[in-house]
């Protein structure tokens, strides 16, 4: 890693390597996988450990989503060409990976390959039919085009509803008219995947999901977000916005089901790199407190050290735990299921639930985990000579990206209420 001025002992610098991050790692997640998930994540690990020399933190990370398509890694929760294995349990994995690997690379992934991604597969899974899509997929997938979702809107955040990008029909298509913001990725996008409705006064009758290519008209303008800088998140404009019928993904209403349906993954997805948001800062202030010596010893033998980063190992273990066990049942009782196999409706609720309390969590926990790592490794870790102060900037963003922290809590406030119908 460049620095601008190296200040760190050499010694604890060479033991603060992804390598030696991947071993403690593995000797606390392992034991909770099966064969097949820790080959996939020896895999990762090999791919990671061979990308990382060759990152450039002066770039944007746009310049490595080749490298990820080339390994089917801009999605892992459906299988797209003969890339396996898959399903959401690798999605997990994967974006835990990507997030050690490097953290701003893992959110505009999640945002071309989940967000704007999934819905393409949603699309042939609810029996649309054409090439159009397929090609958008491939392309996206192969890390060659890159994509965004717009939802959020100037005047509408958390009321992801009450749309007011506004829908109209004609022969050849649709038209879009409206504004959203925050839409990462949006100023490299080749592939808008944004929402309208029909009838602002009943969007969920009315709400559209079109796959929008940028020639078709969209304009864009950088945000700047000092938390994410080699990520690009923009203001994105559809003014008069011709979208022929192909690229229309769910019309009439539909639309209000894909956005809700995609929720779920979404924010299990959010979940994968949380997790490795928390390992990462976790695992590099375990390394440096071990070896960075203060009257005369490691200072992880002072108390208000060492019982400090115990308390964040078994956070972060508890949340690793949730997360893959959340992502488990969504594979064998909802992914992998038959379509009118038995649980498979309960198993819906309880992940939707879950999802959101994940999320809710696991978010939370990031920052959590890397301000208090920071304050326990001193002065050094607010530097450029440790990852720990990267990792803090984007735990701000993993909260307010898929729902912010009281949407999350709302919903599961819900959940709470339903609970009377059982006595
Ligand atoms: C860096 C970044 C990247 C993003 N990427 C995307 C993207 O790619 N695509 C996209 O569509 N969106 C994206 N978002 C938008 C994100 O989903 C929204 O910021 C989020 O939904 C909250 O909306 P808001 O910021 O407008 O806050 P508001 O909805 O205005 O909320 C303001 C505050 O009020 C609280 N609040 C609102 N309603 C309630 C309620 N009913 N009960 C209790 N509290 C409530 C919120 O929790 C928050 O604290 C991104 C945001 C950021 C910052």
């Amino acid at each position: 890693m460049k620095m601008q001025e190296k200040i760190i002992d050499d010694e604890i610098h060479e033991k603060m390597t992804l390598e030696n991050v991947f071993k403690i790692f593995n000797d606390n997640v392992f034991p909770m996988l099966n064969n097949e998930e820790k080959d996939y994540c020896k895999e990762l690990q090999d791919f990671c450990l061979e990308l990382h020399p060759r990152i450039d933190k002066s770039q944007d990370v746009y310049v490595l989503f080749p490298e990820l398509g080339k390994h089917g890694y801009l999605q892992r929760i459906n299988k797209w060409k003969d890339f396996t294995p898959y399903g959401m349990k690798k999605e997990i994995l994967l974006g835990t990976h990507l997030s050690l690997l490097d953290p701003q690379l893992e959110l505009a992934r999640l945002a071309s390959g989940i967000l704007c991604g999934n819905p393409t597969f949603h699309y042939y899974q609810h029996g649309g039919t054409g090439d159009t899509i397929q090609k958008v997929q491939d392309e996206l997938m192969s890390g060659q085009k890159i994509g965004c979702i717009g939802i959020t809107e100037p005047a509408r955040g958390s009321d992801a509803v009450n749309l007011t990008t506004i829908c109209t029909k004609t022969d050849e298509g649709v038209i879009y008219n409206g504004e959203k913001v925050y839409t990462t990725n949006g100023p490299k996008a080749d592939y808008f995947c944004a929402y309208a409705v029909y009838d602002k006064a009943q969007p969920r009758d009315t709400m559209v999901q079109a796959m929008i290519k940028r020639e078709f008209g969209v304009k864009t303008e950088r945000l700047k977000i000092n938390s994410v800088p080699r990520v690009h998140i923009a203001h994105t404009i559809l003014d008069n916005v011709k979208i022929p019928k192909e690229y229309i993904l769910a019309d009439d209403g539909l639309g209000y089901v894909r956005l809700f349906e995609g929720l779920v993954p979404e924010r299990l997805s959010i979940m994968g790199s949380g997790v490795g948001i928390c390992w990462s800062g976790l695992i590099y202030g375990i390394i440096y407190t071990n070896l960075r010596q203060q009257f005369g010893k490691p200072v992880i033998r002072y108390q208000g050290v060492g019982y400090g980063l115990a308390d964040l190992l078994t956070k972060t273990n508890a949340a690793t735990a949730l997360a893959l066990q959340a992502a488990s049942v969504y594979d064998e009782r909802i992914l992998f299921a038959e379509k009118s196999s038995e649980g498979k409706s309960a198993a819906e609720k309880w992940v939707a639930s879950i999802s959101s309390q994940g999320k809710y969590y696991l978010a939370k926990l990031t920052h959590e985990i890397c301000y208090e790592v920071q304050q326990h490794m001193g002065g050094v870790s607010v530097t450029d000579n440790t990852p720990l102060d990267e990792l803090t900037d984007i735990s701000k963003i993993e909260e307010v990206i898929g729902g912010s922290r009281n949407i999350q809590l709302l919903l599961i406030q819900s959940q709470i209420q339903r609970f009377l119908r059982l006595l």
